[in-house]
Formats: structure tokens, C-alpha cells, sequence
């Protein structure tokens, strides 16, 4: 039996919000019987309240004024999906502070004021659901906040941003340059005319400090993240990477350290080198995947679309009616106080390393070279060597090893004579 309409403010609609309001309609007999509950839209805040959106819905219901959605006893429920901090983030804390459950897709504003927002919620014993804000469609952040709870979580890796992982496989799989392959995610749309927050890790880095909050309970900001981008990796580092039967994937970590007292993690984003027999290596194109590692459950893989109108106003709706169901129950969906975290400097993590060295080709070089590595406790798993006339290119893979002691090893090679250059270093992560 449907009980009385939940009423839905939103604030934005664009690419998310409109989908959203498209699918709403044509799901909404669907979503009463499966749920008894009847969703129904009061308010609409956009810019530009005059232009046809070609939505189902009222053009009495669209307004400027988004603080007034917020303030409208009628309403119910927020969705922001107007994206940015301002004003996001003053209308999402006014909507808490009112005791309105909120729905958002807003990486960029919960990867700075996550923890407060989460604080906020949890003291109003409201909804903060924000599903669509990682990797889109995927419903990670149920799984991690409800299905995982109880799950001692070693590790989440997340191929999280669709542009760079579209940009990486065209490299790999069509041989093309990085400027050419970024260019033809522009014209697909994949990626914008400044792709920087895509390429250079800020987008990710976004997601990881999300994901790491609730697979560990943790209050972890972007700032906390160590970043790297793709956009020196060259055509040269994919095809080694093939050769040596791994692919390169933009990778956002997040991972507990059983060191200390309290939960110590890690968390970054960078360029690593997968296995090809990995799970995320087969993540081809603009797709998304997460791999989640824990000690009771093992290996899980969640894959699905990262972006695009249709599929994030999914898992919007999915929060929404979540949200709605609780607000019906008066339950809320916890988050749990999260405790602050010791983050782990990079310096002090550790990963199996590849690297491309080119030295002179002459008797004595080899062990030299070797030496410098066992000289900063990093342990050589594999070499390779091709020869380039009076130079030879020596390809390295380590056993793990501390980061801090990898870059000492790079100074010490930079450092002997014999040394022509030192060029790529990636991590290896998976193996
Ligand atoms: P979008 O297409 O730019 O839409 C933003 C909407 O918000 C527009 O309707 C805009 O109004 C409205 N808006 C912006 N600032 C406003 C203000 N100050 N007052 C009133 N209305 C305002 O953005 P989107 O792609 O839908 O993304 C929305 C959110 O979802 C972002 O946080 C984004 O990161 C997240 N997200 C998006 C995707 C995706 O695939 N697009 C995927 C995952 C998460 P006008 O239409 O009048 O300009």
C-alpha cells in the first residue's frame, strides 16, 4: 500500500538531475509496489529557471532560489546535484540542520567537508546518502557502509575515473600516443577541454578519500591523498608494460596498516602496473571497477559505468528511495563516528616497483647497478636487459619495498657514471 508522497526538492538539473527526473516517472509505479513508497517532486532549483528541460515535470516547480527549496516545509528530501562546494555545501548543512535526510552525487564537496557532513548527519540522525559521488552507477558505498560492516577490510582499489582509464586502454590497445588518445576522449566527451582534474589525479583522489572514510571509519579529506596523474606515461611505458604481461591503470588505494595503535591507513592515487590476469585489468575503456580485499570475505569485484547522466541518476534513485524508506520508519541510514586517521605517509608505504634504467653497455656495469639496490634494502625480482648499441636498457622489477628506499635507490643510480638516464618508475600493484 503507498503511504503518503515523500516530497522531493532538488537542487540542480543538468546531466544527473534530469535523468533522475526522467526516471523517477518511469519508475515511480514500479518503486510503489516493489517499496510502498510514492516519491513525488515539490521543487526544482536550477540557474535558469526559464529554459525547457524537457523533463516530466511542472515548469511551476522550477526556481533560482535553491536556499528556498531547502527551507520549504512541503519538502521532504534533498538531492544536490547542482555539483561544486558553493553553494552546495551552505544548502546541504542548512538541509541537515533542518532534519531533511540529503541525497548527493557531490565527490568534490564530501572529499573536503566529508567528515563534517557526516558529523552533521549522524548528530541529526538524518540520511547523508551519496552513492553516485563513487564511480557512479556501482553501489559501493552501500556495500562498504552496510553489506561490509562488519568485514575486517584489508584493502579497496578502485579504477575510479572513467576518463583516464578510456585514455590508458586507447594507448594500449590502438598503440596511440597520450595527446592523441586524451584528444579523442574530448571529442567522445569523455573527458572536458581541461581535462586536468581528470588526468592529473584530482578527481580520483576524490573518490579514494570517500572510499577510504567508510571502509575504514575514518575521517579522511582529498588533502590526505598522495597523488600522481597520467599524463607522463608514455607509449614506451604501456608497451613494456605489455611486454612484461601487465597493463597501466590509474589506481586510487586505500589501505589499512597493521602498525600503531589506532587505525592507520594509506591512501593514494597513482599510475600502477596490473597483472594482465588481475580482475581490474580487464576494466577496459571509460568503466569503473572496485576491488575490495578482507580477511573473512576474501576477493570481491564491483564493475559498471562511472558516469554518465542515466546510470548515476540509478543510483541516485536508489538513495532517494533508501533515504525515503528510512524517513517513513524514522530510521536513518548511520555512518557511524568516524575516528580521525593516521595516514601514512608514501614515503613509508610499500610496493613493488618497475623501472627503466639505460646505462652504458660495458663489462662491470651490471653488478654496479645491482649493488645500489641492495645498498637500499630493495630487493631486485627481475631484470631484463636489451641492447641499444653502445647503451643497453635494463628493466627492473622489485620485490616490495619502502618507498622511501625505492627513491634512495633512484638517487644512488642517478648518481654512478655508468648511468645514462633513469627514466619511468611505476608501481606494481596486484601480483
Ligand atoms: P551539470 O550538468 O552541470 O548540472 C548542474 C545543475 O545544477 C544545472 O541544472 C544547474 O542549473 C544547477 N546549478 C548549478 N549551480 C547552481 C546554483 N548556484 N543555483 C541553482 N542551480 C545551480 O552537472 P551534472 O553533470 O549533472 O553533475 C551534478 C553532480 O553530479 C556533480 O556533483 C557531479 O560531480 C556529480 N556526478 C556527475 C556524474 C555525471 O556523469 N555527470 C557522475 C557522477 C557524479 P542550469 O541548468 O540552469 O545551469
Amino acid at each position: 500500500m503507498e503511504s503518503a508522497p515523500v516530497r522531493v526538492g532538488m537542487l540542480g538539473c543538468g546531466n544527473v538531475g534530469a535523468a533522475l527526473l526522467i526516471l523517477i516517472n518511469e519508475q515511480h509505479a514500479a518503486v510503489a509496489r516493489r517499496t510502498g513508497l510514492a516519491l513525488e517532486v515539490g521543487a526544482v532549483a536550477v540557474r535558469d529557471p526559464g529554459r525547457d528541460r524537457n523533463v516530466p515535470v511542472d515548469p511551476g516547480l522550477f526556481t533560482d532560489d535553491p536556499a528556498s527549496v531547502v527551507a520549504n516545509p512541503e519538502i521532504d528530501v534533498v538531492v544536490e546535484v547542482m555539483g561544486g562546494i558553493d553553494p552546495a555545501h551552505r544548502l546541504v548543512v542548512e538541509a541537515l540542520e533542518r532534519g531533511k535526510p540529503v541525497v548527493t552525487a557531490n565527490k568534490e564537496l564530501l572529499a573536503s567537508h566529508g567528515p563534517e557532513l557526516y558529523a552533521l548527519a549522524e548528530g541529526a540522525g538524518v540520511d547523508l546518502l551519496f552513492e553516485a559521488a563513487v564511480a557512479g552507477a556501482i553501489p559501493i558505498m552501500r556495500l562498504l557502509r552496510e553489506s561490509l560492516a562488519g568485514e575486517p577490510i584489508t584493502r579497496v582499489m578502485g579504477i575510479v575515473n572513467g576518463t583516464t582509464n578510456f585514455i590508458l586502454s586507447r594507448m594500449a590497445e590502438e598503440a596511440m600516443p597520450y595527446g592523441e588518445a586524451l584528444a579523442e576522449a574530448q571529442r567522445l566527451g569523455y573527458a572536458e577541454a581541461d581535462p586536468t582534474a581528470d588526468v592529473e589525479g584530482i578527481d580520483a583522489a576524490a573518490k579514494a578519500a570517500i572510499m577510504a572514510s567508510l571502509a575504514f571509519g575514518v575521517r579522511v579529506t582529498a588533502d590526505d591523498v598522495y597523488r600522481e596523474g597520467i599524463s607522463s606515461i608514455t607509449s614506451e611505458d604501456i608497451e613494456f608494460a605489455g611486454r612484461l604481461d601487465h597493463c597501466i591503470k590509474l589506481l586510487a588505494i586505500a589501505e589499512r596498516r597493521d602498525v600503531g595503535d589506532g587505525p592507520n591507513i594509506g591512501v593514494r592515487v597513482h599510475p600502477a602496473m596490473v597483472p594482465l590476469d588481475h580482475p581490474l585489468a580487464s576494466v577496459r575503456d571509460s568503466f569503473n571497477a572496485v576491488f575490495v580485499e578482507g580477511e573473512a570475505v576474501g576477493e570481491l569485484m564491483f564493475y559498471g559505468r562511472g558516469a554518465g547522466g542515466r546510470p548515476t541518476a540509478s543510483a541516485v534513485l536508489g538513495d532517494l528511495i533508501n533515504a525515503a524508506g528510512n524517513l517513513r520508519r524514522s530510521h536513518g541510514a548511520r555512518i557511524g563516528n568516524l575516528q580521525p586517521a593516521v595516514v601514512t605517509p608514501i614515503e613509508e608505504l610499500e610496493s613493488a616497483y618497475y623501472l627503466e634504467v639505460e646505462v652504458d653497455d660495458r663489462p662491470g656495469v651490471l653488478s654496479r647497478v645491482a649493488a645500489v639496490f641492495g645498498d637500499h634494502d630493495v630487493s631486485i625480482r627481475s631484470m631484463e636487459q636489451e641492447g641499444l648499441g653502445v647503451e643497453a636498457r635494463l628493466i627492473f622489477i622489485t620485490h616490495a619495498a619502502r618507498e622511501r628506499d625505492l627513491r634512495a635507490t633512484l638517487e644512488g643510480l642517478d648518481g654512478l657514471d655508468a648511468v645514462r638516464s633513469v627514466g619511468s618508475m611505476l608501481r606494481v600493484v596486484g601480483d
